[in-house]
Formats: C-alpha cells, sequence, structure tokens
C-alpha cells in the first residue's frame, strides 16, 4: 500500500519487549487471557461511552449485540479475536499500540473516575497485556475502526523495533471495533485446536456477561436427494408398467434421499453471557443455579451438595467483593489422607479467572471447601497471574474462613442435616481443633457429644455448659469421658457424677481425647477427664476423702504394698455402692482409652491414626 507510514516503537522498546515476552508470563496461554480481556474492555468501554450519550438523548446499543469472536484459519496458521468494541482511531493504534506501558484502558477509567453501576470494572490497566501476543506470533496485525476517526487502519509488526500503520485497503469492513490477527509461530500451532482453544477461553472468561463466541467447526450429517437410487427405482417401475395398482403405489412413495456428512462453521458461546450467578444478589438466585455453578466447579454431574453460603456486596476489603462456597455431600478426601489436598476455590479478579492454586487459603482440613471468589479491588502483579498484595490476600482468607465456619455452624439449625454434615465431617473439623490452634475456639462450637443426660441426642459444649448447676458453672469445668461406645455407658467413674447429678460428656469417637487433650479448654472452661485421678466434684469431697482414709487405713497400708510394683499410689474415694474399685490414671499419664488406642495403632503400621498420635 502507498500510505504506508512507518513508526519505532519508544525507547527501549525491543528489549522491553524480549523481557515481556520471555519472563513476564510463565504460561502462553495468557495470551488469549490478555487480548480476551483486551477486547472486552472495548466493549466497556463502547457501552459506557452509549450511556453516556442516551443521557442526553442518544439511542442505545442493545447490549446483546456486543460480542467477540475468536476464529481459526488453520491453513495460513492465523488466530484472530475480533470484537464490536469501540476501536482505534489512527492516533489511538500509534500511541496505545506503540507504547510499552500505556493503557488507554486506565486513561478512559481515570477519566471517567468512576465505576458506573451497569458497566463492569474494566481489566487493562498495565498496558502491557498485547504485547503477550509476541510470545506465540511472529507476525500482529490489527484492523480498527472508532467512530471518531472516518477511516479504518491495519496497525502491523513483525515483532521487530519498528511497527506500520496503513489505512485498510479493504475500506471500512468493521463498522466499528477491532480485530488482531496473530500469525502463529511454528511453535505454537496449538493455538490453532479449537479443543485446546475452547478449554482455555472457558477456563478464563467461561463467566463473563460478555457473548463471547469461538467460532468451531462441526460435522453433521445431512439427508440429500439420492439421484442414483431415484433413478434405479424409476427403471424398476417402467419394467412393470401396465400394473393398475403401481399407480396406487407411487402416491405414498417418499423420493429417495441418501446420508452425508458436512463440517459447518458454529459459533460456541464461551461465556454465560450473563451476569455471573455469584456477582447477584443471594435472594435472585434459584437452587437450580447454584447447582449448575457447583457442578461446573466441582465436575460433580450430580450437582448435589451439602450446603452453601453466598455473600456479594461491600466488604472492609473491597467496594465489590463476592462469593459462593459449598460443602460436598461427602467429603472429597479422607481426614486421615497424608498427601496436602488441592484447594479447590477459583479466585476471580474483574470477572476474569486468575488462579485455583490459592496456597494455604483455607486451614488443611478445611480443604474440602469448593467455590469461587471475585474481587474487584484486589492488585495484581503485571502478568496478572499471582496476587501482588499479600496482606489484601490475607484479610481474603480470614472473611473466607470465617464464612465457611458460620457456613457450618448455620446448618445445626436443622438437627437432622447438622446430623449428616457432622456424620461426614466431624473427623475433620476435631482434626484441624488438634493440629491448628488459631481456630480452634470457633471451630470449638460445632462440637457435639452425647452426654450422660443428653440420652441418643447430641449436645453442644454451649448446651452442656447452659445447663449445669450454678456451682459447676462457677467452677467452669467441663467434665468428659472417652471409651468405646458401649463401655461408656457403665463407666465405674459415672457413678459419683450420676449421684451428685453432674452431667458428664460422652465421647465415643477414637480421636476426641487427643482433640480434648490439645483444646484443653472452651471458652474458660477447663475440660476434665473423668477417668484420670483428682477429680474433685466439690467442698464435701476433702472432707469424705479425708475420712475414708482414716477409715480404711489398714486396707490402704496392704493394697499399698500389694499393688506396690503395678500402680503409682492407693487412694481410697467415695464412689457408688456396686463399684468396690477402679483404676484410674494419672493427671499427666495416658488413660485407658489412649493407651488401648495406641497400642492398637502401632500394631498396624499404616494406620493414618498412628501419625495422629505421634
Ligand atoms: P492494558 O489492557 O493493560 O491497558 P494492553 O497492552 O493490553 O494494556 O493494551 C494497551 C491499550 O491498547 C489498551 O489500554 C487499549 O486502550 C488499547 N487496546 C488494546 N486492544 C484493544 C481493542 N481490542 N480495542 C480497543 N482498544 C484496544
Ligand atoms: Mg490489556
Amino acid at each position: 500500500p502507498g500510505n504506508q507510514e512507518k513508526h519505532q516503537f519508544g525507547a527501549e522498546v525491543s528489549r522491553l519487549l524480549n523481557m515481556i515476552t520471555n519472563s513476564l508470563y510463565t504460561d502462553h496461554t495468557a495470551v488469549v487471557r490478555e487480548l480476551l480481556s483486551n477486547a472486552v474492555d472495548a466493549i466497556e468501554k463502547q457501552y459506557d461511552t452509549q450511556l453516556v450519550k442516551t443521557a442526553s438523548g442518544g439511542e442505545m446499543d442493545d447490549i446483546a449485540n456486543y460480542k467477540v469472536v475468536v476464529e481459526v484459519d488453520k491453513e495460513n496458521g492465523i488466530l484472530s479475536i475480533t470484537d464490536n468494541g469501540i476501536g482505534m482511531t489512527h492516533d489511538e493504534l500509534k500511541s496505545f499500540l506503540g507504547t510499552i506501558a500505556k493503557s488507554g484502558t486506565a486513561e478512559f477509567a481515570s477519566a471517567k473516575n468512576k465505576k458506573t453501576n451497569e458497566s463492569e470494572t474494566m481489566i487493562g490497566q498495565f498496558g502491557v497485556g498485547f504485547y503477550s501476543s509476541l510470545l506465540i506470533a511472529e507476525k500482529v496485525a490489527v484492523v480498527s475502526k472508532n467512530d471518531n476517526d472516518p477511516k479504518q487502519w491495519i496497525w502491523e509488526t513483525d515483532a521487530t523495533a519498528s511497527f506500520h500503520i496503513t489505512e485498510d485497503p479493504n475500506g471500512n469492513t468493521l463498522k466499528r471495533g477491532t480485530r488482531v490477527m496473530l500469525k502463529l509461530k511454528p511453535t505454537a500451532t496449538d493455538f490453532l485446536e479449537h479443543d485446546k482453544l475452547e478449554k482455555m477461553m472457558k477456563e478464563y472468561f467461561g463467566h463473563k456477561r460478555h457473548r463471547i463466541y469461538l467460532v468451531k467447526p462441526k460435522t453433521i450429517t445431512e439427508e440429500v436427494p439420492d439421484e442414483e437410487a431415484e433413478a434405479e427405482a424409476k427403471e424398476e417401475e417402467e419394467k412393470k408398467d401396465g400394473d393398475v395398482e403401481v399407480e396406487e403405489e407411487k402416491k405414498e412413495k417418499k423420493p429417495k434421499t441418501k446420508k452425508v456428512e458436512k463440517t459447518i462453521m458454529e459459533n460456541i458461546l464461551i461465556s454465560q453471557g450473563a451476569k455471573p450467578v455469584w456477582t447477584r444478589s443471594p435472594s435472585e438466585v434459584k437452587l437450580e443455579e447454584y447447582e449448575a455453578l457447583y457442578k461446573k466447579l466441582s465436575g460433580d454431574k450430580n450437582g448435589k451438595f451439602m450446603t452453601h453460603t453466598h455473600f456479594a456486596g461491600e466488604t472492609a476489603l473491597s467496594e465489590s467483593f463476592s462469593a459462593i462456597l459449598y460443602i460436598p455431600e461427602r467429603p472429597p478426601f479422607s481426614p486421615f489422607s497424608q498427601k496436602d489436598q488441592e484447594l479447590d476455590i477459583k479466585l476471580h479478579v474483574r470477572g476474569v479467572f486468575v488462579t485455583a492454586k490459592l496456597q494455604d487459603f483455607l486451614p488443611k482440613y478445611l480443604s474440602f471447601v469448593k467455590g469461587v471468589i471475585n474481587s474487584d479491588d484486589l492488585s495484581l502483579n503485571i502478568s496478572r497471574e499471582i496476587l501482588q498484595n499479600t496482606a489484601e490476600l490475607r484479610g481474603v482468607r480470614k472473611m473466607v474462613l470465617k464464612k465457611t465456619i458460620a457456613m457450618m455452624n448455620d446448618l445445626a439449625a436443622d438437627k437432622d442435616k447438622y446430623k449428616k454434615f457432622y456424620e461426614a465431617y466431624s473427623s475433620f473439623i476435631k482434626m484441624e481443633i488438634s493440629e491448628n490452634e488459631d481456630n480452634r475456639s470457633m471451630l470449638a462450637k460445632l462440637l457435639r457429644y452425647r452426654t450422660t443426660k443428653s440420652g441418643e441426642q447430641m449436645r453442644s459444649l454451649e448446651e452442656y455448659i447452659e445447663s449445669l448447676p450454678e456451682a459447676q458453672k462457677t467452677k467452669k469445668v467441663i467434665y468428659y469421658l472417652a471409651g468405646k461406645a458401649d463401655e461408656v455407658n457403665k463407666s465405674p467413674f459415672l457413678g459419683r457424677f450420676a449421684d451428685k447429678g453432674i452431667e458428664v460428656v460422652l465421647m465415643t469417637d477414637p480421636v476426641d481425647e487427643h482433640t480434648i487433650e490439645r483444646m484443653t479448654k472452651y471458652e474458660d472452661f477447663k475440660f476434665e477427664n473423668i477417668a484420670k485421678d483428682g477429680i474433685k466434684l466439690d467442698e464435701d469431697d476433702d472432707k469424705e476423702i479425708k475420712e475414708y482414709e482414716e477409715k480404711y487405713k489398714t486396707a490402704k497400708t496392704w493394697l499399698d504394698k500389694a499393688l506396690k510394683d503395678s500402680v503409682e499410689k492407693v487412694v481410697f474415694v467415695p464412689g457408688p455402692a456396686n463399684v468396690p474399685g477402679s483404676f484410674k490414671s494419672s493427671q499427666f499419664g495416658w488413660t485407658g482409652n489412649m493407651e488401648r488406642l495406641i497400642m492398637a495403632q502401632s500394631s498396624v503400621q499404616e494406620d493414618p491414626m498412628l501419625s495422629f498420635f505421634s
């Protein structure tokens, strides 16, 4: 073309380009993310500009007309991304695509100095994303048309130090918008594979409200008239000619057809083309929508989950933060599993997927939670692959943890539901309580036990405390006994408590005793294991014990001698009439229950409980 202009990129550009293309992005799929982000931003700008125009009486474009289309030209090795957003004028092409770290989007946003309610937050900010295209392309052409420029222009670079801008010889084919065309490097032909493209596009943009399409070939079978068969049939008929009945048959005869395979191009909708579920108000979202999202996130075909929580709106951290968290119907891994579990929470920033690898985001034993988070205010690093600000992330993590625990707490309102939840997840909670001090007090509220007064019902520690007589309340003690379910009920240790009407918490899960030993306290109530020595129930105890010691002096001297090698000491304490005596462990020793568990562990080396107790 005659009127081609040649421009040099801004200073240091070649070196910068080299740096960007080789060290900024860890993953080449980032190119798709960056170019689609730009297309989506361009649509937002157009939408925003339209809003302003309609405010002064102009006509509004239908939002449904906005779209981004991705196409592949396999023969020529070209990937192209076309949007009907705002487009760029000649000068904008020169400035926005010719200067590294110049972001037309950031300028647009700051000129507005606001986020309009209807437009989504724009993604671009650093002015480098476009150049990621050079990771996979040996040549890049950008065709663009903006309302403020009567002409359509082509911007081109072959990844050297210069770029060209030419008037498009084909005229204004784009009405308005931009097409970015990448002539792929021979090493990047992956980007010509429709299935791979579809997967990466869905990962990043699956939830955008914009319509993003991939043009993909599809093989269909078509019925077409079969002329050969038709001719044969005719011949046949002619042979039989003269028969009267044939006339009748002829009427009913369908024309002969055959099946033909044919490839058509199909526009596949990548994004959902609607506001993502989590940004909507929870009261507007139907159960089926939560189920559909759960299906997508978990890969679980039936889409059933135990419970979920959805919070959207402003938080202390973020003007716009939203999340949906789920607890699966069944735990996706065992609490005794030795390997670290990968967390299944997908983080989006400004609607674009960023990462599912949120390291240590939730405590180890709570990583069965699945979900999705979006924040419009988290700051990303320049490659937009990782979060920049760890303090921000800590804040988000804290909130998510709080909401996760609240979600489990809320289940308690429905006893049957909670029972199901507790059966499936109590070991996870107990493990977390044992291993991690930080969240103990919050998680302890989830614990449930039978007690000597609850029958088959399970009680929370809170309920236990509330029903205590005043005297025990002021002592601030929770009495408990751990052991096998069929043993605790008839334990001799319980007798004295029954006599005095004091409730005892019964713990029958093998991990219970260990968990309580780690906890030591619930709120300001101390746990006391009644299988251990030294428990005094009330003031009368001291007096009675003294009396007993006097009364049974001779027996004690004899027993002391006889049991010298087996027990630490012999104590005479008041007890129920039908129990002559029992063995207790010392304050710091193992109870019979604990000893039994540990013995069982050491005989089965592979048992994961072993590591739990070590
Ligand atoms: P960023 O998106 O962070 O601003 P980029 O390097 O991705 O940086 O893009 C630079 C600028 O080029 C954008 O800010 C925008 O002004 C312009 N631009 C890029 N792609 C398009 C497009 N498809 N339509 C309109 N403008 C675009
Ligand atoms: Mg960008």
